[in-house]
């Protein structure tokens, strides 16, 4: 239906459902990494206004603030695929959480220092396991949060089951609970995953559902719902702002006759044909619709009622020369009506109808236009 003037006019017909997700992620990440990249050069600033700065500390904060920038503007360029950057990143933060907690426990000076290391350090376990299900699917998520806190457990379990045997400390009690925490937190996020999932699903069916109620079924076109959507619409534009626009009805000509003489099917293969004949006569900004079973609505906007007849005539022509169906040939009558002030999508359309009834009493085969008004 990308050849339809109307959807992309942004309204409510069929509004663009999926916004691109990806360019949505790309925006939060690229805030996330610009509010880190900000943090940084705060910290840096707040380093170097001390009595006592520590060069060191400011080394890394600079580091981190370009790192971070860096990141950003790769984040947010779009040739540059998200999914390999996501996994990297989850797996890198991963690592770092890992490696960090090792180094706490086993490298740090201080016992007391490397537990405060430690239970730094967890706080951005969360943060990860959350990033993992704006990454991945919501098992690939879930199978990487719960290695990411096996493997946490597995390091600090031992190392503080230890010390809680020899009285050091009571911190066991105190990671218990984060690490319960912590896998109540991924069953809550592997529910929203899968709630997720579902909605979307469910977004899609009833976007395909919605198209399909505004489709006739035979031949692919817009059906009388869709007329009726698009003929409101064109007809408030067209009052609004005062332009012309004009609809053409047409019918075929003793289609009663065809159907007798060569069956059903055969009708409905002239239908089919008819109508992408019909789509490929008008411009592209017209719209062709299925009115009624042998009837068809042409929606010309910016189309005034002669520029309409002429329309009218020219399709009228070409139609009485093709070879349709099982080359069968057709002729169809026309009926042309243009908006006039006042007008409301059933009294332009019923002008239509009216000049089709007058090109049938006329012998068919041939254009009416509606009567002119009342001068
Ligand atoms: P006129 O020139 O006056 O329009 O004559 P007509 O025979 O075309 O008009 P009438 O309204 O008497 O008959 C229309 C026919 O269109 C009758 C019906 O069987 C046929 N028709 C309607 N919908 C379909 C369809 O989906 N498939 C087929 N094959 N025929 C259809
Ligand atoms: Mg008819
Ligand atoms: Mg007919």
């Amino acid at each position: 239906m990308d050849r339809d003037p109307f959807l992309t006019e942004g309204g409510t017909t069929y509004p663009v459902h999926r916004r691109d997700l990806e360019a949505r992620k790309r925006a939060v990440y690229g805030a996330f990494l610009a509010m880190g990249a900000a943090g940084a050069l705060f910290s840096l600033a707040l380093n170097l206004v001390r009595s006592t700065p520590d060069p060191a500390v400011a080394r890394i904060q600079l580091a981190t603030a370009l790192v971070l920038g860096i990141s950003m503007s790769i984040v947010r360029w779009r040739r540059i695929p998200l999914a390999p950057l996501e996994r990297g990143t989850f797996a890198a933060g991963s690592i770092a959480i890992v490696a960090s907690i090792a180094w706490s426990l086993y490298g740090a000076d201080s016992a007391a220092l490397g537990r405060s290391a430690v239970q730094a350090t967890l706080h951005w376990v969360p943060l990860v396991f959350a990033f993992g299900f704006l990454a991945f699917s919501g098992r690939a998520a879930t199978q990487g949060a719960v290695g990411l806190l096996g493997a946490v457990a597995a390091l600090v379990v031992p190392h503080d089951v230890a010390a809680a045997r020899s009285g050091v400390s009571d911190d066991l009690f105190v990671l218990v609970q984060a690490l319960v925490a912590y896998a109540v937190l991924i069953a809550g996020l592997r529910f929203f995953a899968d709630l997720h999932v579902r909605a979307s699903s469910l977004e899609r069916t009833a976007e395909r559902m919605r198209s399909l109620a505004h489709t006739d079924a035979l031949t692919g076109l817009g059906n009388r719902r869709q007329a009726d959507l698009w003929l409101v619409r064109e007809v408030q534009r067209a009052t609004r702002y005062a332009r012309p626009f004009s609809v053409l009805m047409l019918d075929i000509d003793h289609f009663k006759r065809l159907n007798d003489e060569h069956g059903h099917a055969a009708g409905d293969r002239v239908l089919v044909d008819l109508a992408n004949e019909l789509v490929g006569m008008v411009r592209a900004s017209d719209a062709v619709v299925r009115w009624g079973g042998e009837e068809f609505l042409v929606l010309a906007p910016e189309t005034g009622l002669e520029d309409a007849v002429q329309v009218a005539e020219l399709v009228r022509r070409q139609v009485a020369k093709l070879p349709l169906g099982d080359a069968h040939r057709t002729t169809v009558s026309v009926g042309v009506a243009a908006h006039r002030s006042g007008d409301d999508p059933d009294s332009l359309v019923a002008r239509a109808d009216a000049a089709l009834y007058m090109a049938k009493r006329s012998g068919r085969n041939t254009v009416r236009q509606e009567i002119a008004p009342p001068s």
